[in-house]
Order: C-alpha cells, then structure tokens, then sequence
C-alpha cells in the first residue's frame, strides 16, 4: 500500500483516549499537589523534570527535538516535503501555584498522542508536524504571561524577556539556564505553516449547553483602567449629609454604572471592578479617597472602544453631580483577535464530521495562541471544565471531552496538511 492509498483507507483514525489518559495523570505527579492539583511554576526543578519528561517521550516516538533561547521546546515529525513549514500543535506545560492537572496540559500532551496516533497508523504527513511546549504561558513566577510566544511572535523582544524577576529577584534568563533550557536556535525562526491549540474553555458555556467542543473564532479584546476619586474625610457622625465629599459614594455610583455599560452591549461585553481601595477605611470616617480598577472586554474591538466613550462620558457625569476630583486613566490595552478562517473551518468540520455536539465560541482568557496568530493562521479548540472552574487544584474535565478535544486536533491536523500552502504569509 502506498502513501497515497493509505491516507485514503485512514479516514476515521482516533486517537488513543486511555493512553492519554494515563499519559495525563503520569505527568502530574510532576509537581503534584496534596489536593490532586500540580504547582509546576515555569523554570522550576519540577518544570525541568515535566520538559525533561517530555523530550524523552518525544524522542522515543522518533522525534527530532530542538529548543530555542527562550527555552521552547519543539518536537518535530518530519514529513515528506521538507522544504514546507511545520503545522505545529501547542500549549504549555507550567502551571500556576495551585494549578490543576488540564489547563495548558492537555493541549501539549494531545499534541504528543496525535503523533503516536499517527505513527502507529504509518501515516506521513506532507508538511512535517511539531508540537510545541511554550515557556511560561502563565507569567505567575515572571510576568507577564506567554512570554515566550510573544517573544515567538515578536511582542517582545528576548532581553526584556531574559530581565523579567521573580519575588525572589532571580531573573527569567538564569534560571532557563540553570535549567538547561537556554537553547542555541533563534526563537522565533521557524514560523509554523499553521497553529492549533487544544484547552480547556476555563469558562462555564460548553457544560452549561452540554457541548463537547468550542470552536474558538478569536479571543477578546480588553482595557485596563485606574480610578482614583478625591473626596475629603471628616466625621461620620457630626457632617451633615449636605456637606460631605464622600469618595465612596462616588464611586458606588461608578461600579453601578460600570455594570451597566457592559449591560448595554449584551450579551457579549463584560465589565468589572475587582479592586477597591478605601480609604483611610475606617468605620465612623467618611472615605476620603478610593481607588478602584476597571476591566473592560468585547471581542469587536469598535464596540469596546464605545464602552471606552460610554465610561468616560460616564465619569464626567459623576465629577459633575458630585463635585469631586475623579482622575480615570487607561493603563493597558489588550486588541482582540481574530482566528484564521480556514484554520475554524477545520476544527469546525472536524467536530461535525466526528459526530460531536460544537459551538462556535470567543475566548475570554489569554492564551499562546494569541501571540502565535500574529505569526501563523492559527484557530484554538476548547473541552468543557466542571464548573468553568480552572487556575485551582480541583479543575476537573471528563476523558471522553480530553478524547473528544484530541480527535479534533487530529482531524483538523490532517485536513490542514491536506490543503495547498499558503503563500500570503
Ligand atoms: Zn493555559
């Protein structure tokens, strides 16, 4: 049997649910917690021990490995055009202090079945396939998050990458090296011919509509905000209500109307105010001053710059009724993105063809993908999580969804390897 003939009598290949399963649960040992979560903070002895884990797994299923300076580390199975670019899967093997056993996992180690998967039907793709593990997704040992994919994609630049300090002032460079991670190639070098990346949704959508797979056609743009109002403090009990400078009234006032600007663009935008300081916070003083933050997010980045408008309108209205000094200012901006077509419509058919129930979906949260899209057509497939709660030791997903998520990948792997290269990248 031929290549040709071989592909065309593979049309249904799954994955192996149980051995990723298992595969799954034998790297979190690595840095696992008491409560069934991993700390696995990136650069870590356990980071170390997790990477190391992972170039002998993918050496041993016949994988060229390579890392680059800024510790990536790409598992490349050759196809038979070498002269075309890799279709990568990825994601990112660190977790967060109290980090569960899926977020950022699955997407690697789904990335490593698909090539067993593959191997063991004899099946060689035309353009190679690499699955990447990215340094530092979650920026909670050094900040900011997806470093390194934003190095790989050229937002930042590697030296500020190599400067970034830990509380314990050790910076991100040393300690790659002190790992072993510090590798010879140029990060950002080999653009992949197309990016896919398998994560769970982090969200409660897919479980409360009972869907297996989301579809993810981009991620959301976002806007920082400070606010600090300037009121006066004096005595709760001896001001009469006519003459105060209440701060926090002020800002009730705000978070209320905050609330609603998000309201107004149902049923996509959303707002919050998730930090407030008071001061001086005391019972019988009326506050003086409050700080508080606004996070402002739509996945049309036209429609938040309205919110933007709706928000200062807004607190020019409170500074005029109240009286007060409301300073408001944007501290970071975030645009939204959008996936590559071609890239959904194969995880979209993908789903369909496989016979899972899907939905086409935003992400609210950051991801590598996010960067990799500035550098590769790039879409993002997302699995349910019990109670959409993740970043915590009992984030929790079934194996029939990671399985679910894992034949996707696959499908859409394919099919992309199927299409004609791309030359207007
Ligand atoms: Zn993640």
């Amino acid at each position: 049997m031929n290549t040709k003939q071989r592909e065309r009598n593979q049309p249904n290949l799954r994955v192996n649910a149980e051995r990723l399963w298992d595969t799954i649960m034998e790297t979190a040992k690595i840095g696992g917690t008491a409560k069934g979560g991993i700390c696995r903070l990136t650069l870590t002895d356990s980071d170390r021990q997790v990477r190391d884990w992972f170039v002998r797994a993918s050496k041993s299923i016949g994988c060229v490995v390579t890392v680059d300076e800024m510790g990536n580390i790409f598992a490349h199975r050759p196809g038979r055009d070498k002269t075309l670019p890799p279709n990568a899967i990825g994601s990112h093997l660190d977790t967060q202090p109290s980090g569960g056993k899926f977020d950022g996992i699955v997407g690697v180690l789904s990335g490593l079945e698909v090539l067993r998967t593959l191997n063991e039907a004899g099946y060689t793709t035309k353009a190679p396939l690499e699955v990447i593990n990215w340094t530092n997704e979650e920026g909670s040992r050094f900040n900011p998050p997806m470093l390194a994919s934003g190095v790989f994609a050229g937002v930042f630049d590697r030296d500020f990458a190599y400067a970034r300090e830990d509380s314990n002032d050790k910076k991100f460079g040393e300690e790659l090296e002190r790992i072993g991670y510090r590798g010879k190639t140029k990060c950002g070098d080999q653009k992949p011919g197309a990016y896919f990346e398998l994560h769970i949704e982090q969200g409660p959508v897919l479980e409360a509509e009972n869907k297996t797979i989301g579809v993810v056609t981009g991620v959301q743009g976002q806007r920082w905000y400070d606010v600090n109002v300037t009121g006066r403090e004096s005595h709760a009990g001896s001001t009469p209500m006519n003459m105060r400078h209440d701060a926090m009234v002020a800002c009730a006032r705000m978070v209320e109307a905050i609330n609603k600007i998000a309201l107004n663009h149902a049923p996509l935008a959303v707002s919050t105010v998730g930090l407030v300081e008071v001061k001086p916070n005391s019972r019988n003083v009326i506050p003086g001053s409050v700080f508080f933050s606004v996070d402002l997010r739509h996945p049309n980045d036209a429609v938040l710059s309205e919110m933007d408008k709706e928000l200062k309108m807004m607190v020019k209205e409170v500074t005029r009724e109240t009286g007060l000094k409301i300073e408001l200012e944007n501290i970071w901006n975030s645009p939204s993105i959008k996936f590559d077509e071609t890239c959904i419509s194969l995880v979209r058919a993908a789903a369909g063809d496989l016979g899972y129930s899907y939905r086409d979906m935003i992400s609210g949260a950051g991801h590598d993908a996010v960067y990799i899209a500035r550098a590769a057509p790039t879409a993002m497939i997302f699995i349910p999580c019990e109670n959409g709660i993740s970043h915590n030791e009992i984030e929790k997903t079934e194996p029939e969804h990671v399985a679910a998520g894992a034949n996707v990948l696959l499908a859409a792997v394919i099919a992309q390897d199927k299409i004609e290269p791309r030359t207007d990248r």
